[in-house]
């Protein structure tokens, strides 16, 4: 019979690795340190040097990281965030949380990323004084070109933010994802490219004034224990024991992107006419996920499914369509366009060849 493919398994990595991340966690347990101790210092320090950024604040998940950089942006320049409504809701979810109303803005039909000529649009349409910043999610692993994009911010005065959540490991002409906008936010949630073993999140910067804000506002707006220095500040932590897996993880995470890439270049060859991949061929793509567009996505989720491959969709609804958040007038070609059109193939690490092999099978005998 046919190989069940799954989706992902977490669990496969956890077998592979489970000494060393047991010796990561026993280091913890004998240190007596639980938060912000030296893994945790360590950590940020690995992951600034890894990235190219002189700051990195560990905090407790990719959500809290959009958070508290948009918290930042609000307290340095208040205003609407701009963003891509097609990314999984989660800058939203972030610009809800402090205040901020959302203004969005269409993607590039090729890459489904933020698309800077419609930003440049957009914020000649809406006063550039009334936007705080920009989020452009790097999206399945696309890494942005960002100077355009960097250049109308700029202009303006207007935060850029990168969403790194899908993109940790790209690198466009040797800049990282993360090295160019004012504040870049990360997300260790267990299924992203560099995973924790539960929640975590960290927010990189350039700014040595902005990475100072973003450690108040990531402990009670404390600029020393207890001497609240900045309003409203929360506790977001990233735990100590997360950061020493994270830091066994680290290091393996080129070789991981590697093999995600292997895999979308197989399915890209094994595709029919009719299917696109989405391209992950370079160094500049994280290869998060394998995400194909086509006139019928649920009927190849349909067909790959009878011949045992789990498939996902991300993301089923644009934000802008979302019941809590719903922008009824509002018109994204592009966005709009792409519902109902893309499906996500398994991709993961540790993904097995004959399971690769399986997957191009039921890609090739597709006929639309
Ligand atoms: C996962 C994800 C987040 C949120 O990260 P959490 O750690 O789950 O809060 C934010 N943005 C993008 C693009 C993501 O994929």
């Amino acid at each position: 019979m046919t190989t069940r493919v799954p989706f992902n398994d977490l669990g496969r990595a956890l077998q592979t690795q489970a000494d060393l991340l047991r010796a990561a966690f026993e280091d913890v347990v004998a240190s007596g340190w639980l938060v912000h101790g030296p893994h945790h210092r360590a950590f940020e320090g690995e992951l600034a040097a890894y990235l190219g950024v002189p700051e990195v604040l560990g905090v407790a998940s990719g959500t809290d990281a959009l958070a508290l950089a948009l918290r930042a942006a609000q307290q340095v320049r208040p205003g609407q965030v701009v963003t891509a409504a097609n990314a999984g809701g989660y800058t939203s979810v972030a610009a809800r949380l402090v205040g901020a109303s959302v203004h969005y803005c269409d993607v590039d039909p090729e890459t489904h990323v933020l698309d800077g000529g419609a930003l440049a649009e957009l914020l000649d349409e809406i006063s550039g004084d009334e936007v705080s910043a920009v989020v452009v999610t790097h999206l399945y692993g696309h890494q942005a070109e960002l100077p355009e994009i960097a250049d109308l911010c700029r202009e303006r005065g207007i935060l850029l933010v990168e969403d790194c959540a899908q993109a940790v490991g790209a690198r466009r002409d040797g800049v990282a994802a993360g090295a160019t906008g004012d504040l870049a936010t990360f997300s260790f949630y267990p299924t992203k490219n560099l995973g924790a073993l539960g929640d975590g999140g960290a927010v990189a910067t350039r700014s040595a004034e902005l990475a100072e804000r973003v450690r108040q506002l990531r402990q009670y707006g404390w600029g020393t224990k207890y001497d609240v220095r900045l309003d409203l500040g929360t506790n977001s932590r990233l735990d100590e024991v997360q950061a020493a897996l994270l830091r066994v993880r680290l290091p393996m995470l080129d070789g991981f992107n590697e093999r995600r890439r292997a895999v979308i270049g197989r399915y890209s060859a094994a595709a029919p006419d009719g299917v696109r991949l989405l391209p992950a061929d370079g160094e500049w793509h994280s290869a998060h996920l394998a995400v194909v567009e086509t006139a019928d996505a649920a009927g190849l989720r349909r067909h790959l499914d009878a011949h045992g491959v789990g498939t996902d969709v991300h993301y089923p609804v644009p934000d802008h369509r979302q019941p809590a958040w719903a922008q009824p007038a509002v018109h994204l070609p592009v966005t709009d366009g792409l519902v109902g059109r893309i499906l996500s193939l398994p991709c993961f690490p540790e993904l097995r060849d004959d399971e690769v092999d399986a997957v191009c099978r039921a890609l090739g005998s597709y006929e639309g």
